[in-house]
């Protein structure tokens, strides 16, 4: 009796969830019903429901995001929480659906995509003001599935889950994660596309952003020369999420323009700072909120390679590689400004925003490595030397990005060190100190020596430095193994690990003393074990 009085009243506040769908009722709708894999124009979305599955089961579910929905943590752990958030029933005011969208795959004109396996719920408007988009991943077929099944599985899950989470306490821009949880049923994958199909757990992941709006949502239709959709969804885009840019017109239009430029080039130098690659930055997967958006093979940079991606699916080329980010933005800028260019028809202004997003990643770069170095500012004089030798003793041998970072953060000034002393700090950050070579150790120690001169003309104390760098340079990364150690023990049955991981990425920057094992380079067996190191898309 007492535990169903319980159960009501935290019901009662998903109940409370107020709706206020204003993408479906502002943008058209595809008039067919009819839930089949085909072309679906001048409709920027189709009204579909989630297939119901056998036996939800929350796996875990992020208490940050809860509360930006106004939920209590205790209205996350109940039956209906599962049966929504899983796809299997509706809360009043939610009105289901999935976005039409097109996209440049690695370079190539896809042609429609669009939302084959998330299916967005709806809008809410919490206590605050502010609206957020609610969508499951994973949730069944849409008219957009192509030849995909709808669903996800529980390795990928999980890593959408922890990482988005991740992410937002690195202070990098993202969508968000509510929750995530197992459907009952099994899922049918080839991991590596290589004739070795498994079955793995299906799962579902709630994902939280603004909106889930994206460079390929308007490339869609100025491929199909429909601009009268193309200018619903702009107009759109600006009056909901652009509100300060006033009302549309052409000259908002290139405004809005430059500002997701600038926004891109924010997140990727957020990238660069913490060693995400994201993996498929095709145009589909760019958010024009300047968000990280759809977590598949991603990867983080363990030992510093720019040269290095994740996905198999794309090692051949290495396009999305992460040395290569910087340029693939730009590159999938340009194709949204293509897309937009019927609504302002002038080249010269939409290049020279283009070259904003050149100069905002340049100057962001530069102030990024400044404050990861601990200095005042990025003096091009000394910097661009100072930073390029780095990027050379950083490739000179196996060295882990990550724990380098934080470890020069503990150098002591340069007076009377010998080579020795001076890295001897740093040796934790090499894979295979025992190989580092008399070479080796002159170059490193001649860039620490120039490193701690240019510190000491700074004049900022050893402490203040320390303290400085260490807000900016994590010690605490979603490592590639880390998450897979966390899929293997939730295969079985084991939900514990991701509940610990979800715990200590809150605080990516504190010392968080009991939690080091966490903060380890990735060990021997994870070098070339799969998930640790190769991803593909099957997901
Ligand atoms: P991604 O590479 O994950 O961004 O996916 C590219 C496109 O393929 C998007 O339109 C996805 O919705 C779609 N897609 C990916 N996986 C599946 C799947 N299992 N079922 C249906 N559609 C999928
Ligand atoms: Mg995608």
């Amino acid at each position: 009796m007492k535990t169903d009085l319980l159960k009501q009243q935290t019901d009662a506040s998903l109940a409370a969830l107020k709706f206020d769908n204003a993408f479906v009722r502002e943008l058209p709708a595809d008039p067919n019903l009819d839930n089949r894999v085909r072309q679906v124009h001048g409709a920027c979305y189709t009204r579909v429901l989630p297939t119901p599955v056998a036996a939800p089961q929350l796996v875990g579910f992020a208490p940050e995001v809860a509360a930006l929905l106004d939920l209590e943590p205790a209205a996350c752990t109940g039956e209906e929480f599962a049966q929504v958030f899983v796809g299997n029933q509706q809360l009043p005011g939610m009105d289901p659906y999935a976005c039409c969208y097109g996209g440049h795959q690695f370079g190539n004109w896809a042609g429609q995509l669009g939302d084959g396996r998330a299916i967005n719920l709806g809008e809410i408007v919490n206590r605050r003001g502010q609206r957020w988009a609610l969508q499951l991943k994973g949730a069944g077929l849409t008219p957009y599935s192509r030849r995909g099944d709808g669903l996800a599985v529980l390795r990928s899950s999980v890593r959408e889950f922890l990482c988005s989470e991740a992410m937002y306490h690195l202070g990098v821009p993202t969508t968000r994660a509510l929750s995530l949880l197992l459907t009952g049923e099994l899922v049918i994958r080839d991991m590596f596309y290589d004739g070795h199909p498994k079955q793995e757990p299906g799962a579902v992941v709630c994902r939280v952003a603004p909106s889930f709006t994206r460079f390929g949502s308007f490339e869609i239709f100025n491929s199909r020369s429909d601009i009268d959709t193309l200018r619903r969804l702009l107009d759109y885009t600006i009056r909901t999420e652009f509100p300060h840019l006033g009302e549309p017109s052409a000259a908002v239009y290139l405004q809005w323009f430059e500002e997701v430029c600038r926004s891109t080039a924010t997140l990727i130098v957020h990238w660069m700072r913490v060693g995400f690659v994201h993996g498929v930055m095709n145009t589909d997967n760019m958010s024009i909120l300047g968000l990280t958006i759809d977590y598949g093979p991603y990867g983080w940079l363990e030992d510093y390679n720019p040269d290095w991606t994740p996905n198999t699916t794309d090692a051949a080329g290495r396009r999305y590689r992460f040395g290569n980010q910087p340029q693939i933005a730009l590159w999938n800028l340009a194709q949204l400004a293509n897309s937009i260019y019927p609504l302002i028809e002038q080249v010269e202004p939409l290049q020279a925003a283009l070259q904003l997003y050149g100069d905002g990643y340049k100057q962001g770069w530069q102030s990024m490595m400044a404050q990861k170095l601990g200095l005042q500012s990025f003096e091009p004089a000394t910097d661009l030397t100072l930073t390029t030798d780095l990027d050379q003793v950083l490739r000179l041998v196996e060295t882990d990005m990550t724990i380098f970072y934080r470890r020069l953060a503990d150098l002591a000034p340069l007076e009377g060190q010998d080579d020795e002393r001076l890295l001897a700090p740093l040796c934790d950050a090499y894979y295979q100190p025992e190989g580092l070579t008399e070479a080796h150790k002159l170059q490193i120690c001649t860039w620490l020596r120039s490193y701690l001169q240019r510190v000491a003309r700074d004049g900022v104390d050893t402490v203040q430095r320390r303290q400085r760098m260490n807000a900016v340079n994590p010690k605490y990364v979603l490592r590639n193994y880390l998450a897979q150690m966390a899929i293997d023990r939730a295969e079985t049955g084991d939900f514990d690990l991701i509940k610990q991981l979800l715990e200590v990425m809150r605080q990516p920057y504190a010392d968080q003393p009991g939690h080091e094992e966490f903060a380890q380079k990735r060990p021997e067996w994870a070098r070339h074990r799969a998930g640790c190191s190769m991803l593909s898309c099957s997901s």
